[in-house]
């Protein structure tokens, strides 16, 4: 065990943590030239396209340092806030960290917050200063920077390149030297942390986890903690670039266990393992059941879609079991479903899985996060409101309360002005508000998670000219003035564009809200009235004006190809559209709610 180590890399997105993490994995010949591609831990297409690490993923690495051979496990973390829950699990299974800051970006918000997360796991940090081949590094600057934040020396300051592999060497060394050995025992019970787990179509549930104490066997029973469940350990082993089946995985290792599990929601990262006979007593602690932050309806486009979608979903979730779902049906849009996510990135990946790979045709409704109502009847029982449509009536509703953020910004001083009126404007009330060297300052905020889910971060990248980054983590509940806003077109309400906003805001998010629409719907052969209601007050009004000409008109009599031509266009315009009533929606008309300013 002396010679394990177990490792992982955490930095802010795009810092350059995949690119560095294929540099040690062929400084280690862990993988040979033929199998190096770019970002290689990055193994699903959605990740490479989008160039960001959704899943985390382990690899182990071996590496001869002073004549003795050294495993070192790397774990590789999601930079997005959507999945820190994965982060946290991660770091929980290492003894050491490599902190990677750009050497022209310097120390940003996700830098911070994941910083703190491996300090509160007591991990040995590693600062390593990356992309010091940029012409733009500037090296001593940040180099003070990481001394400010963590009290190191100068000399601990690795400098490197993952572009051109400078200082991997160094790092190596570093991660054998400083990076302590895992403790447990191989003679204790059996208790493993589960921090990743990956879907396999022909084998099941593949579990990532760490031994902490004792060994997993070949063939042992074994339970869940959490869950209770049983199971056999089928296949047990480590992994390199792929699988390599072992008869043992003692305590300090990083394996995979594979046990003909089915479902991804049988697999809760964060619980432990242990032997089904003779149980651990203790379960690793911090475990907790990752909960969605954004709902939002999942419809079919075309009604007779329904059972191919939910079939769709119940195979997606059997592969991402942060994904909830519920039947739910709209006046509107008629069936669908009801649908959790971690996050809008979550969502828009879920989105595009289910048009890729199932082949599905949705619409996707206003996101919102999840509420709390009271009633006046029963003011102590809190109702979950996961769509704004299951607000109690306002007669009788008590209060409502909606979850809140603490949010970390870190910007230039320039442009503190500018960061603090978009908080102020998205209700965030300023906490904490710290000059970390002259140039660069740190802004804390309480805030509504429904005001910074949806477009706050594109809004923060505007004001700030690029130069603020941002991280969040949630707080709890918050009693809050919120009304619900219902749309109505053609005098009818539409209960899929329906919203809970603040009511100070109202008339203000109502008359942009009509205007947008207005936008959004195209014209049709008649007059469309849109209006924003609270309760049975209207609060703005726009009009759709009606289509003067039939634009088949001009085809009547001509080419025929070149009618079917604008016809098909048509209908492809139509793909992502549905009818309501005698009204046809695109897609974009039910996010309009997001894109107000
Ligand atoms: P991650 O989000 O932290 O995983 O960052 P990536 O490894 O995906 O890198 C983000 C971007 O920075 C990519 O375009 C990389 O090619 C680039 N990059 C990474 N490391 C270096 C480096 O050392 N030097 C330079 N010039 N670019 C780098
Ligand atoms: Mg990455």
């Amino acid at each position: 065990m002396k010679h394990i180590r177990n490792f992982c890399i955490i930095a802010h997105i795009d810092h350059g943590k995949s690119t560095l993490a294929d540099r040690l994995l062929s400084a280690t010949q862990t993988v040979s030239a033929r199998e190096e591609k770019a970002q290689l831990l990055d193994n699903m297409d959605l990740e490479r396209e989008r160039g960001i690490t959704i899943k985390s993923h382990a690899i182990q690495m071996e590496y001869t340092y002073k004549g003795e051979q050294y495993v070192l496990n790397l774990i590789d973390t999601p930079g997005h806030v959507d999945f820190s829950y994965e982060v946290s699990r991660s770091i929980a299974a290492c003894e050491g960290a490599l902190l990677i800051v750009d050497a022209a970006q310097s120390i940003q918000a996700q830098t911070i917050s994941n910083l703190y997360l491996a300090l509160e796991n007591d991990l040995e940090i590693i600062p390593v200063l990356n992309k010091v081949d940029l012409p733009s590094a500037n090296p001593e600057e940040v180099s003070d920077d990481i001394i400010d934040l963590l009290g190191c020396d100068l000399e601990d300051i690795i400098h490197a390149s993952g572009k051109t592999g400078f200082g991997v060497e160094n790092i190596l060394a570093a991660i054998i030297e400083k990076i302590p050995a895992p403790k447990g025992n191989k003679d204790e019970p059996l208790q493993a942390l589960i921090f990743d787990s990956h879907y396999n179509p022909f084998r099941g549930i593949e579990v990532i986890y760490r031994v902490v104490n004792g060994e997993i066997k070949k063939g042992q029973k074994i339970k869940f903690m959490a869950t209770g469940k049983e199971y056999y350990a089928d296949e047990i082993g480590t992994l390199k670039l792929n699988q390599v089946p072992k008869n043992v995985v003692s305590a300090g290792d990083v394996g995979y266990l594979i046990s003909g599990i089915k479902e991804a929601k049988e697999v809760k990262v964060g619980d432990t393992i242990t032997d089904a006979v003779q149980p651990t007593t203790n379960m690793i602690t911090g475990f907790e059941d990752v909960k969605p932050m954004v709902f939002a309806g999942i419809y079919p486009v075309d009604t007779e879609d329904y059972e191919d979608l939910r079939a769709s979903m119940e195979k997606l979730q059997l592969n991402d079991a942060s994904l909830v779902f519920a039947a739910e049906s709209s006046a509107a849009l008629g069936f669908g479903f009801r649908c959790g996510f971690l996050g809008m990135l979550h969502m828009e990946i879920i989105q595009e899985r289910l048009e890729r790979e199932f082949d599905m045709t949705v619409i996707t409704t206003v996101p919102n996060v999840s509420y709390l109502a009271y009633t006046k009847k029963e003011p102590d029982t809190p109702i979950i409101v996961n769509n704004p449509s299951d607000l109690p009536d306002a007669t009788k509703l008590d209060r409502v309360e909606e979850p809140y953020i603490k949010a970390t910004i870190i910007t230039k001083a320039d442009f503190v002005g500018n960061v603090m009126s978009l908080c102020i404007e998205k209700r965030g009330q300023i906490t904490n508000q710290t000059y970390l060297t002259t140039e660069r300052v740190e802004l804390n905020f309480d805030m509504p998670l429904a005001e910074i889910v949806f477009d706050f971060y594109d809004r923060l990248k505007t004001v700030s000219k690029g130069y603020a980054s941002f991280d969040y983590h949630p707080i709890g509940m918050r009693e809050s003035k919120l009304v619900k806003m219902d749309i109505l077109l053609n005098a009818n309400q539409l209960d899929a564009l329906s919203a809970l906003i603040h009511a100070d805001n109202a008339y203000n998010i109502g008359k942009k809200m009509c205007e947008k629409l207005r936008e959004l719907i195209p014209r049709q052969q008649f007059e469309i009235p849109i209006q924003a209601s609270i309760g049975a007050k209207i609060i703005a009004r726009e009009t759709i004006k009606a289509l003067r000409k039939d634009v088949t008109a001009k085809c009547y009599g001509g080419d025929i190809s070149r009618k079917r031509k604008l016809l098909e266009k048509q209908k492809k315009g139509k793909k992502r559209m549905r009818q309501v009533g005698n009204v046809e929606i695109p897609q974009e008309a039910f996010m309009a709610v997001l894109k107000l300013n």
